[in-house]
């Protein structure tokens, strides 16, 4: 460093400034990793340790080994060729020579190796007999003393040096407001600890700085004691915050909804062309038990898709009718929205008419006429039920009195906009919070909806109605792509239909648009001939998010109405489309889909008494390979229809976060536990919460600030 000693010394000032300057980068990114508080320092847990405890004999080294040597540098060349490496060769204190390998190197590693300097090299020990070999080890002082701990290393980002965020975690540690926020009785009921449980202090001691001797096989694994306190301390902080929502939202004050035994209600389900299903009617009722609450309902409804969720909404809808209120009903896409408007408008219009009142639609792309008149009819009430996209949330939109918000396929809004549908109860609800009512097809595992829905009361419809035959699903590589076709000619010539679904290309509508106006091409070509029942050729239509609005409606009648007998289309059908006559599906490159979209889109077919088939064609990268990832989704898909065990396995692959969105489900993502494996100890947590809550709740909220501190807010939202 002689430069830096050499800087002038007559300018203090500027060389005090570029040292904060260079600690401001490291403390930035401190920041940007939410490192702020000593809390969040003490949690940030090491990725792995490496141990510089003991310098290794190279006599008792093992192959794999990852170990600490010693010795002094025989020789030091830049080795040329394709791969330019640098070369060392170490000979330890106990006779023995190991060979240091660097692809890419720095000057400072090269003077450390100078012939004849002492050197420690930390890396694994590959070799053995011809020699030993470690490629890209870290290089230390031979002299210095050697720590009485194991290493932590962190996980970091850009500017952060693992040394300075080891020291300043080593300064947070102490720092601890160490302070028990869990009660000796609850942790002695803690469930996998055998014996006495671990004070926080000691877990995090023990798993930031380990002491020399710790095997590293201990440390990995996430059922000792340390890891076991950890995830108890999440999980319980996690259902407070949950328990804490719920009664902050039980001082909230609805209307309560209430139908006249002979009311809509029971009309609704006399006029239907159909019996409920058992699960529907169980599902129905305890959203109507919400409804004649006076606290507004925070109910998700899930059920796989076909399950039969749109008649439970009108339902629903029917008892807020009732009461005298109005209620909402939002989709996340147009043909979606439509499908609903379409069958409530056909169940509900012909009662409602006599009572003065009407179903409403609203979209962004309707007439403007239309849209006044719904817009009107929304404001003096009339409209009693109300449909739409997004278009329901506008600021323009003023209810009466809304009583009821229904948002099919929740997880497709953000939480601002779920709020926002709540926020327009009108104002003739002064004081009132309308309730609400999600629905979901995408079914979440229990571990996950009572972790991150803890404040939501969860209904099942796990009974699809009857008369449905399972799909049968088979995956094709696309080298067989050509039998494919052969299959869906003669699926056509018995006057079937067919899906066949192209994927979204990355970032690139065009790119997208291009693919399946290829496949439109590919598929008419290859039907040309094909004659239906009535003689006549067959149609294959195109159905893609350009569209505009009157050409997708059209293309969406004429496969619902039997005309076009193949529909290529990219994901725009993914959720809502309901044609019986459809018996095959086909899903091109079928290993870029998530597991949940591909569960959905098979969803389309098997909808009648028809045998179905989904096929999944699947290309493999370039590599000649399918990633691992994607097999498993494939395989998941092969080897199960149920909507519970397709979520639990996604649940596996992909991890909660991903899973729900975090952003979008405002859960902050667990970091210690994990929910699948760790069931018990939510449990547990969940069973505790309540009784903190009641037993001490300064100390609960010391609980919780301590965990999530930040994102507790958020959780409320
Ligand atoms: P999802 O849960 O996927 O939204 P839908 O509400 O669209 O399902 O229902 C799927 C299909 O099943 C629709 O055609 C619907 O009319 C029909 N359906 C719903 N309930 C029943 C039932 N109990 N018996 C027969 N058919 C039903
Ligand atoms: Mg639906």
């Amino acid at each position: 460093m002689p430069r830096r000693a050499a800087a002038p010394a007559a300018e203090p000032d500027r060389a005090a400034e570029g040292a904060s300057a260079r600690a401001r980068g490291p403390q930035q990114a401190l920041r940007r990793l939410g490192l702020v508080r000593p809390e969040d320092l003490a949690l940030h847990l090491p990725l792995r340790y490496e141990d510089f405890t003991r310098v290794t004999p190279l006599a008792q080294a093992r192959d794999g080994d990852e170990a600490l040597v010693e010795g002094t540098v025989l020789a030091c060349d830049v080795q040329p060729g394709a791969r330019r490496q640098l070369v060392a060769r170490l000979s330890s204190d106990d006779g023995g020579h190991v060979t240091l390998r660097f692809f890419t190197f720095y000057p400072a590693q090269r003077q450390m190796l100078t012939p004849g300097a002492r050197v420690r090299a930390y890396g694994e020990l590959r070799g053995g007999w011809a020699g030993w070999t470690m490629v890209h080890p870290r290089l230390l002082k031979a002299d210095a003393p050697l720590p009485q701990g194991l290493t932590p290393v962190y996980p970091t980002t850009a500017g952060l040096p693992q040394a300075y965020l080891r020291a300043a975690i080593a300064r947070a540690l102490p720092r601890l407001n160490w302070e028990e926020t869990v009660p000796a009785e609850a942790l002695a009921e803690l469930p996998g600890a055998a014996g006495r449980v671990w004070t926080l202090r000691e877990a995090l001691h023990f798993l930031h700085q380990p002491p020399a001797g710790t095997p590293l096989q201990v440390l990995q694994d996430r059922a000792h004691p340390a890891w076991l306190r950890l995830k108890a301390e999440e999980l319980l902080a996690q259902q407070l915050a949950q328990w804490q929502a719920r009664q902050a939202r039980a001082q909230l004050r609805a209307p309560v909804l209430r139908a006249a035994a002979d009311g809509l209600p029971a009309q609704l389900e006399a006029a239907l062309p159909f019996a409920l299903t058992g699960a529907q009617r169980r599902v129905a009722a305890e959203i109507a038990q919400d409804l004649a609450r006076a606290q507004p309902m925070h109910r998700l409804l899930q059920g796989d898709v076909g399950s039969g969720k749109t008649v439970v909404a009108a339902l629903a809808a029917a008892h807020a009718i009732d009461a005298g209120w109005q209620c909402a009903l939002m989709a996340p896409t147009e043909i979606l929205a439509e499908q609903h408007f379409g069958k409530l408008v056909a169940w509900l219009q012909p009662l409602l008419a006599p009572r003065g009142l009407q179903v409403a639609w609203l979209t962004g792309a309707q007439p403007r006429a239309a849209r006044r008149a719904a817009l009107q009819a929304i404001e003096a009430g009339q409209a009693a039920l109300v449909v739409g996209t997004h278009a329901v949330i506008q600021q323009q939109v003023t209810f009466a009195r809304l009583g009821l918000a229904i948002v099919d396929e929740q997880h497709r809004f953000g939480v601002a906009q779920r709020l926002a549908l709540r926020a327009k109860a009108g104002a003739e609800a002064a004081g009132l919070e309308p309730h609400l009512l999600m629905m979901s097809a995408t079914p979440i595992p229990r571990t996950l909806a009572m972790a991150a829905f803890g404040d939501v009361d969860v209904s099942t419809l796990d009974e699809l109605p009857p008369g449905r035959t399972p799909v049968v699903t088979k995956l094709v590589a696309e080298a067989r792509r050509a039998e494919v076709i052969a299959r869906i000619r003669a699926q056509v010539a018995q006057g079937r239909q067919v899906y066949w679904v192209c994927p979204l290309v990355e970032d690139s509508e065009a790119l997208d648009l291009r693919a399946a106006t290829a496949t439109h091409a590919e598929l008419a070509a290859a039907l040309q001939d094909v004659r239906d029942a009535a003689g006549q050729p067959v149609r294959v239509g195109l159905l893609h998010a350009r569209l505009p609005a009157a050409e997708k409606k059209a293309v969406m009648e004429a496969f619902a109405a039997g005309q076009v007998a193949v529909l290529v289309a990219t994901t725009v059908i993914e959720v809502g489309v309901d044609v019986p006559n459809a018996s095959l599906m086909v899903i091109e490159h079928a290993e870029r889909f998530g597991l949940s979209q591909l569960h959905q889109l098979r969803g389309r077919v098997g909808r009648g008494a028809l045998a179905s088939v989904c096929v999944l064609l699947y290309s493999p990268g370039e590599d000649g390979r399918v990633s691992e990832a994607a097999r498993e989704r494939l395989r998941a898909m092969a080897e199960t229809t149920d909507g519970f065990e397709i979520a639990r396995r996604d649940l596996a692959i992909r991890g909660p976060g991903e899973f729900l969105g975090a952003r979008q489900s405002g859960v902050p993502t667990l970091r210690f536990a994990d929910l699948e494996q760790d069931e018990p100890i939510l449990e547990w947590a969940r069973r505790w919460a309540a009784q903190l809550w009641r037993q001490d709740p300064a100390r609960a909220q010391a609980h919780v600030q301590r965990w999530l501190g930040a994102c507790v807010d958020y959780l409320k939202a």
